[in-house]
């Protein structure tokens, strides 16, 4: 008898160690990509950009570290980069044309392909959480306008005016380029946030949220709610989410074209990561990509001087950086 509970004992013991997800997790986030001058950005500004970089990256290691999931570790990233007025993405976002702004936002899950995706909203102070509600409560992938923002008020998320999104320095920023009516810079128009994460139950995710192109019109909608093109995630090849030009981003059909390179052609991440923005210089497109695998392995590519980046892994690795 003794011997009896003295196995069984030890077999419950054996099948908890089993139900416990193996610690073996990692994250990627990006700020956005652009012309971004060494010279340009004060010693300050580049202080408080790696500042909020290393506090997003503590909070996603502290979800994936306690046991939460990869869209658990994204959606928390997200909500800090869009409630930080440093990134076009929640407050702090780019201007549209007419002086207001206008957000998207979409999530992918890479075990079961779920996506969630919202367009061109007023009033949602986090998109990517809509985002992810799209996802696990709506039987669409993307909403827009004030569809979307109906489905958020029924899911009990509370609308804010569209000066909560203000700051000084878009306006400042938008004023500027329709008084010159000049071809602004890259780094003048576009910014975006995203997250990739790999969680210690083995699954990875995507998600991206933006303001989208300073000056846009006529509703214009980027890459960055386009599942396929801001934003992909698969479990049997990577997650990615994109920063820059979104037109571009959309006719490459960019984050599913890597996912394609890594499934027909054997590439690995950094090498499908790299062949993507090779084909987005070649047609004249700039930005980058941030990519994780199952196995942890990650990718951090652009082509412009600058991305807002940063990594960390349940090994202890970790890194933030801005300039190439
Ligand atoms: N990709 C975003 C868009 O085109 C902007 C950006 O990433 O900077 O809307």
């Amino acid at each position: 008898m003794k011997q009896f509970l003295l196995s069984l004992s030890f077999l419950l013991s054996a099948s908890i160690l089993i139900a416990q997800p193996a610690k073996n997790y990692a994250l990627v986030i990006h700020g956005g990509a652009g012309v971004m001058d060494k010279d340009k950005m004060s010693p300050e500004i580049q202080n408080e950009y790696i500042a909020a970089l290393n506090k997003v990256l503590r909070v996603g290691d502290s979800v994936l570290v306690n046991g939460g999931t990869c869209l658990d570790a994204i959606e928390r990233t997200i909500v800090i980069l869009e409630d930080s007025p440093l990134f076009n993405a929640g407050k702090g976002a780019v201007f549209t044309h007419e002086g207001l702004v206008e957000l998207d936002a979409s999530v992918m899950e890479g075990k079961t392909l779920k996506a969630g995706a919202i367009a061109g909203v007023r009033d949602i102070k986090n998109p990517i959480q809509v985002a992810r509600t799209v996802l696990e409560k709506s039987e669409h992938v993307l909403l827009t306008g004030t569809g979307a923002s109906q489905f958020a008020k029924e899911q009990g998320f509370q609308p804010v005016e569209n000066s909560y999104f203000y700051t000084e320095k878009r306006l400042k920023s938008l004023q500027e380029l329709q008084k010159k009516e000049r071809e602004a810079t890259t780094n003048d128009k576009h910014g975006t946030v995203g997250c990739v994460a790999l969680d210690s139950y083995g699954n990875i995710a995507a998600g991206t949220s933006t303001g989208g192109m300073m000056n846009k019109k006529y509703g214009r909608v980027g890459d960055s709610p386009i599942i396929g093109a801001g934003t992909y995630a698969n479990n049997e090849t990577g997650a990615f989410s994109c920063t820059g030009h979104g037109e571009y981003y959309i006719r490459l059909g960019f984050s599913r074209d890597i996912s394609a390179l890594m499934e027909y052609k054997k590439l690995s991440l950094q090498e499908a990561c790299q062949e993507e923005i090779r084909k987005l210089t070649e047609m004249g497109g700039t930005g980058g990509v941030i990519g994780i695998d199952r196995k942890g392995n990650i990718a951090l590519e652009f082509n412009t001087s600058g991305m807002f980046r940063g990594f960390i892994k349940s090994n202890g690795e970790k890194g933030v950086a801005i300039f190439k």
